[in-house]
This record gives C-alpha cells, sequence and structure tokens, in this order.
C-alpha cells in the first residue's frame, strides 16, 4: 500500500560560506568556499517521505526569484508534488545564510521570507490535496495561524495530524487538541511540557502530562540515545543503531519524513519506530540535510539488521 502525505511547511534555500573564523563587527574575512543547498525542515521532510517511499505532496509558499525555481525543481527532482507550492509576490524565498568556522561550528541568519506568506487561504486552495492523504505533516517555520488552520481542515476530513514543534514555541491547546502524532526532540519536550528531563522516565511522564488527545503518539527522539515511542499505556525505547557519525543535520528530518511514511502505511508501532530511528541513523553517516536522508531500500536493510 503506497503512503500518501502532504506536507504544510517550509522551504529554504541554505547559503553556507567556509571561513577561518566567524567575522567580528565590521569585519571582513576571506572565506574559502560557498555552497547552495535545498532546505526548510517542510521541504526536508517532504523529500525523506518521498525517499522513504510515501507519495508525497508539498504545500508551501517560495518567492519569485531564481531561487524559487531552483527549488522547485529539486523538490520535482525528489519526487515530490509540487502543484500546491505557490510564489509569493513581494516575498523573498525563505533563507538561511550559514558561516561555518574551521572547527565546524556555524552561525545561522534565517529569514522566513516567502514562508511567512504561507496563509490558510493557501491551505484553502490545496484542500483537495489535505483530503486526499493519509496523513498531514507539519512544522512550525510557518505561520502559526496556517498550521492550527491547516490541522483543522485534515481533522474534518478524517486526515492524521503529525505535529513536529521545531522550533520550539508555546502552542495554543486547540493545536495540541488536533494532533494524531507528535514527534519531538529532547529540547522541543522540556519546552512543551515545562519539565527538564534526564531520563527515559522523565520523558515518559513529560509526555503524558501534554493536553494531546488521549489517543495520541507521542515520539521522541534522542540524538545518540535513540527514539521512544508513547501511548496511552505503552512506552517503547529504542537505542540508536550504531553508525559512524558524520553530521547530524537533518537526522530529525530523516527520522520525521520516515516515521510518516511507515504509519500512513499501517505498520505497527515497533517497525515505524525502528524505521524512523534507521533513516535517523543513515542521515547522520553522510553530511549535509538533504544528501544524507536515506532511501527506501536503505531504511530496510538497517531497519532488518539486529544488533
Ligand atoms: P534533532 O536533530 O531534530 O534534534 P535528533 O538529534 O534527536 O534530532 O536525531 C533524530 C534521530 O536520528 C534520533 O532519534 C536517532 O534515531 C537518529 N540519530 C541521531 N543521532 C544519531 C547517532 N549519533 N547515531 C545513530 N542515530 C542517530
Amino acid at each position: 500500500m503506497t503512503a500518501r502525505i502532504s506536507i504544510a511547511g517550509s522551504i529554504n534555500i541554505d547559503l553556507v560560506v567556509f571561513a577561518p573564523h566567524h567575522p567580528q563587527i565590521g569585519e571582513t574575512v576571506l572565506g574559502s568556499d560557498f555552497k547552495t543547498y535545498p532546505g526548510g525542515k517542510g521541504a526536508n521532510q517532504a523529500v525523506a517521505a518521498a525517499r522513504a517511499g510515501a507519495q508525497t505532496t508539498m504545500i508551501g509558499k517560495v518567492g519569485r526569484d531564481p531561487f524559487g525555481k531552483l527549488l522547485l525543481a529539486s523538490l520535482k527532482q525528489n519526487n515530490v508534488e509540487t502543484r500546491w507550492v505557490s510564489q509569493a509576490a513581494g516575498a523573498p524565498t525563505g533563507t538561511a545564510l550559514i558561516t561555518v568556522d574551521e572547527q565546524g561550528s556555524n552561525t545561522i541568519v534565517v529569514v522566513a521570507g516567502s514562508n511567512g506568506a504561507l496563509k490558510p487561504t493557501d491551505l484553502d486552495s490545496a484542500a483537495r490535496a489535505i483530503h486526499a492523504s493519509d496523513l498531514l505533516v507539519m512544522q512550525l517555520e510557518i505561520p502559526l495561524e496556517t498550521v492550527v488552520h491547516a490541522a483543522r481542515l485534515a481533522r474534518q476530513a478524517g486526515v492524521q495530524v503529525l505535529l513536529n514543534p521545531a522550533p520550539a514555541q508555546p502552542l495554543p491547546a486547540e493545536l495540541l487538541q488536533l494532533v494524531d502524532v507528535l514527534v519531538v526532540n529532547e529540547i522541543e519536550i522540556a519546552s512543551l511540557s515545562g519539565q527538564s528531563c534526564t531520563t527515559l522516565s522523565d520523558y515518559t511522564a513529560a509526555a503524558r502530562a501534554l493536553p494531546l488527545p488521549p489517543s495520541a503518539l507521542i515520539f521522541i527522539t534522542l540524538g545518540g540515545q535513540g527514539a521512544m515511542a508513547i501511548n496511552g499505556g505503552q512506552t517503547i525505547h529504542l537505542p540508536a543503531f550504531n553508525v559512524p557519525a558524520v553530521d547530524t543535520t537533518a537526522a530529525g528530518d530523516a527520522f520525521v519524513g520516515s516515521l510518516a511514511t511507515a504509519l500512513a502505511e499501517k505498520r505497527p508501532l515497533m517497525s515505524a519506530l525502528r524505521r524512523a530511528n534507521a533513516a535517523g541513523a543513515l542521515a547522520v553517516t553522510i553530511a549535509g540535510a538533504q544528501p544524507s536522508l536515506p532511501y527506501r531500500s536503505q531504511i530496510d536493510i538497517l531497519a532488518d539488521t539486529t544488533q
């Protein structure tokens, strides 16, 4: 059964310069390289889901500029349906300006640009795509009112809502009540629950305290410690797959894309968690965001490996 997933979220261009050190105010530093990558949590998760085997539709907004065209082409190349990605007239394509120094430490300035122009009315236009999906996936790099509106549209049509509340911010109670699947990392669960967590039982308690519907599924990603799945009565923890970690960028996005696909395929909870854990692990073995997102065949192999 092919999973059908729609993703309403951000589409960014990542502009990365490599420099010996970060410039002081007023200083000009001679950099060594410049690279351009497609990014944005929404687009990353869309590519992750498509590579994991889902029929994936992106709902978003780029600018009417060369970066917008490039990002649309890149989504299409990755088999993501872009019919519902529109072009904002008055805003530049969402941009992350990243400086990486010789130690690999980065500073980042993100401008939401066209992502900030994705309005509830754009979601109304794409309602057909949401209604035709098994699952709607969202993050928080588009306006919150748009996220809430999209969740309402999905709920009205009986489509499940997966929310990855990143970057962390306070959420309206109504939105949490519309969530079927929540995927958070260690920082996001602490921020949402207001509880500090160190042990696995802290995470379970924090997850159970969230004002979600009783049937909601909660997944917590724990970096090199693996991931947890929590539902009403059950907690599962899977340690991380033992892989050589090169760059953890987009591990969370790989996890979400693979998880969404597995859940939309109606796999059992343990199998879905295993496949997401495998996708996250595969993503850390390769540098970069979208280049590191694994394909279904790779997920199949690692998820079947016992260790
Ligand atoms: P985020 O980047 O969103 O904070 P995490 O760092 O928690 O996400 O990583 C997401 C998932 O990727 C983890 O739950 C795990 O499955 C996998 N992962 C992350 N780091 C490693 C690692 N060092 N080794 C193996 N798997 C990892």
